[in-house]
């Protein structure tokens, strides 16, 4: 049977010619890599813009009645940039007329098209650099990757068509982050959502393995951004992988799990910059824990608030947590997480779930739930520490704990997932980047 390989390039991958010669390279390295889907060109340094954010800034000037010509030349000059230097390396390049695109781009933006149509535009031009950088066929991620009337992807139909389309090609270059929704308009995941797109199409593909190419050598322990140097991770399982992605380890988007998963294909997370280093290899649950005992990784987020409620013989009270929640519901707020006792329960809310509406919902619980008390703590980061091996090893909770006391960081919070591979701290939002030191140092 043919090996494939599906091979997806994040934006900082993409982010000017030289990095498209990088992946040129890495392609023509391995001729199992026969699906490729790129991410609209990011950031070449720190204070550099996603073409992505610059896209949904067009479009939040249309809303507004204001001119976004000067956003869009920004655009047009990035993409200009890259094809004048590839061209003056690559012949073929030459009869790429990137300038025809980027009108029609701008004639729908200004005719009011949607924000999704808009931001989904950086993935579409790069992928037409791309397989006309690679000689390999463009397919249209709105010709194979489906949504619902509701927005949902719609798996089933997503798949069909993706394993038709394939079949008729050998290489090529697909857009990822977005798709089309029932009526044909072009619909977009959320933020990072090129991940999907990739695992998607590995699933359809039929693939041996998804390589995820991005701007570090792999999973890191923790965020490089928090933490000089993290000890990459050489293996670690979906599940792992999905609860430090959706606890703010934004390497790889948390849904793009599932198709692979359920496939059994393994992704590898590798670096454009340094393509001989490993990577981390994501694997099935079974895997086993080469050191046993430790942790796998820490990520966090920030920015929550807690509502804490007291009341005596909750336990006993029937419906107490059905009122809670359909009160969250009315007020159409979803909530992170619930940690409960005998007598209390917490709600953990993202604070952008929040909005004005904190006060309403205190009111309500206060009439609908009687609580003896109920405090509200704000500014609350969460911080996950993950790792399979956890569950049959002791004292990884008390090295924590231990951790955390040692460094004067107050633990207001503590949630233990029934799965044993995750223990939830919360603190407060300044101490955040100081209680993942402490724990990532109590541990290495
Ligand atoms: P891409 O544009 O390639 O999709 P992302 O920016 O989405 O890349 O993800 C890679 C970035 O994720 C890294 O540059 C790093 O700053 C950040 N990151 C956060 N947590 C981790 C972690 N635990 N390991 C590695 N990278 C991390
Ligand atoms: N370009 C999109 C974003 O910035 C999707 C992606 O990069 O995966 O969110
Ligand atoms: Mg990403």
């Amino acid at each position: 049977m043919e090996n494939i390989i599906v091979a997806k390039f994040g934006g900082s991958s993409l982010a000017d010619a030289h990095q498209f010669e990088k992946v040129k390279n890495i392609v023509e390295a391995n001729g199992d890599r026969k699906y490729i889907v790129p991410s609209a060109p990011g950031k070449r340094h720190s204070k550099d813009y996603k073409i992505t954010d610059l896209l949904y800034l067009c479009s939040t000037h249309v809303e507004q009645g204001i001119s976004f010509d000067d956003v869009f030349k920004i655009i047009s000059d990035r993409y200009n940039e890259i094809v004048t230097e590839l061209s003056e390396k690559y012949n073929h390049m030459k009869a790429l007329d990137i300038n025809t695109y980027l009108l029609k781009i701008k004639y729908d933006i200004e005719s009011g098209c949607p924000s999704d149509y808009t931001a989904s535009r950086g993935e579409y031009l790069n992928a037409i650099i791309l397989s006309t950088l690679l000689n390999y066929d463009f397919i249209d991620a709105s010709d194979l990757i489906f949504f619902d009337k509701y927005g949902r992807l719609n798996a089933d139909h997503t798949h069909k068509g993706i394993v038709k389309k394939l079949s008729s090609s050998k290489n090529a270059v697909i857009p990822g982050f977005y798709g089309s929704d029932p009526s044909g308009k072009i619909k977009t995941f959320s933020r990072g959502g090129s991940d999907i797109t990739g695992a998607l199409i590995a699933r359809g593909a039929g693939a041996s393995l998804y390589e995820n190419w991005t701007d570090v050598s792999g999973f890191l322990m923790a965020d490089p951004r928090i933490i000089t140097n993290p000890m990459p991770i050489e293996a670690i399982t979906y599940r792992e992988l999905r609860e430090l992605s959706y606890m703010g380890a934004t390497v790889l988007h948390e849904d793009s799990v599932f198709p692979v998963r359920e496939a059994g294909i393994p992704i590898n997370i590798k670096n454009t910059n340094s393509p001989l280093d490993r990577g981390t290899l994501i694997v099935g649950d079974t895997h086993p824990m080469e050191k046993c005992g430790t942790i796998t990784g820490i990520a966090g987020k920030k920015d929550f608030t807690v509502i804490a409620i007291e009341k005596n013989l909750m336990n006993t009270e029937l419906g107490f947590c059905r009122k809670l929640l359909s009160i969250l519901e009315s007020n159409n707020v979803v909530f992170e997480s619930m940690p409960a006792g005998i007598d209390t329960v917490s709600l953990v809310i993202p604070d952008y779930q929040l909005d004005n509406k904190l006060e309403t919902i205190i009111e309500e619980i206060n009439r609908q739930c009687k609580p003896d008390s109920l405090e509200i703590l704000p500014n609350m980061a969460l911080i996950a520490t993950v790792g399979r091996g956890m569950s049959k090893s002791k004292g990884i909770a008390a090295k924590i704990f231990e951790a955390l006391a040692k460094n004067n960081v107050n633990i207001r919070m503590i949630n233990q997932g029934s799965s044993e591979i995750n223990i939830i701290v919360g603190v407060e939002n300044n101490d955040f980047e100081k209680a993942i030191n402490s724990i990532y140092n109590a541990f290495l």
